[in-house]
């Protein structure tokens, strides 16, 4: 475990103003766990209003547009949610890359948007089931995560965070093994320290997610390479997002 666990919550399509009672509540209890690093991922309609309320707690945007403005209608860059008070941004989530048909080379033109806007990134890989049942999740996941990375970045310690999700974890329950786990962070770190180098590669934390929860998540963090978590339907109330946070 890495000696400042990450623990991100990413609150999906879900939160209206009734939540920022939660996110305080979350912000309150950080303020008093502060050997972890907390942070939330609300819709954008909220990124503004969390930042005002968070005194200790980090807040994210869940994805940005790769072009800086223009004639993009319902769409939003990444100067805008960095200047709604963001200062990371989540892309290449799994829900992306289905429901929106988000490809490899679409991820790494909106990770150098963001960074370009001053954002810091946590950028998701992961398998289907049938791509681990053949055997394959390794090589699939190192090869998405090469594709998907900004094609330079001046200070990946600073600037990226990985996020290994297998797509068939995600709101499912079902958890890969804590061998599986620390296997595809091992190959994830290979990879960074042979883009990066050892000691900017070793820097970069990998987060697991995927149906992490107040009861697997000790478990699961103690995997090997892994450096906190991604969370998605347990990141929804203060209670069971703290429950996270106290077992990392
Ligand atoms: P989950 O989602 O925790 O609800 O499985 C994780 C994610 O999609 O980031």
């Amino acid at each position: 475990m890495a000696e400042r666990p990450y623990i991100v919550g990413n609150w999906k399509m879900n939160g209206t103003r009734a939540m920022l009672a939660q996110a305080r509540s979350i912000d309150r209890a950080a303020q008093n766990l502060m050997k972890v690093e907390v942070a939330l991922a609300p819709p954008f309609t909220l990124i503004h209003p969390v930042h005002r309320e968070a005194e200790q707690i980090g807040v994210g945007a869940q994805d940005c547009h790769p072009l800086p403005d223009g004639a993009h209608t319902g769409d939003i860059s990444a100067s805008m949610v960095a200047d709604a008070g963001a200062k990371f941004v989540i892309l290449g989530h799994s829900e992306r890359r289905q429901n929106h048909g988000e490809s490899n080379a679409l991820v790494r033109e909106k990770g150098t948007a963001a960074i370009d806007a001053g954002l810091r990134i946590i950028l998701c890989v992961g398998e289907t089931e049938e791509t681990r049942d053949d055997g394959k999740a390794e090589s699939f996941v190192t090869r998405q995560f090469k594709a998907s990375l900004p094609e330079t970045l001046a200070s990946p310690e600073e600037s990226l965070t990985v996020a290994y999700e297998p797509v068939w974890a995600i709101g499912t329950g079902r958890t890969p093994t804590v061998e599986e786990i620390g296997a595809m962070h091992r190959a994830i770190r290979a990879t960074l320290v042979e883009l990066y180098g050892e000691a900017q590669g070793t820097a970069v934390r990998i987060l697991y997610g995927g149906s992490v929860n107040a009861e697997n998540a000790r478990e699961l963090l103690a995997a090997d390479e892994v450096g906190g978590a991604l969370v998605g339907g347990a990141s929804l109330t203060a209670e069971s997002f703290l429950g996270i946070v106290l077992a990392a």
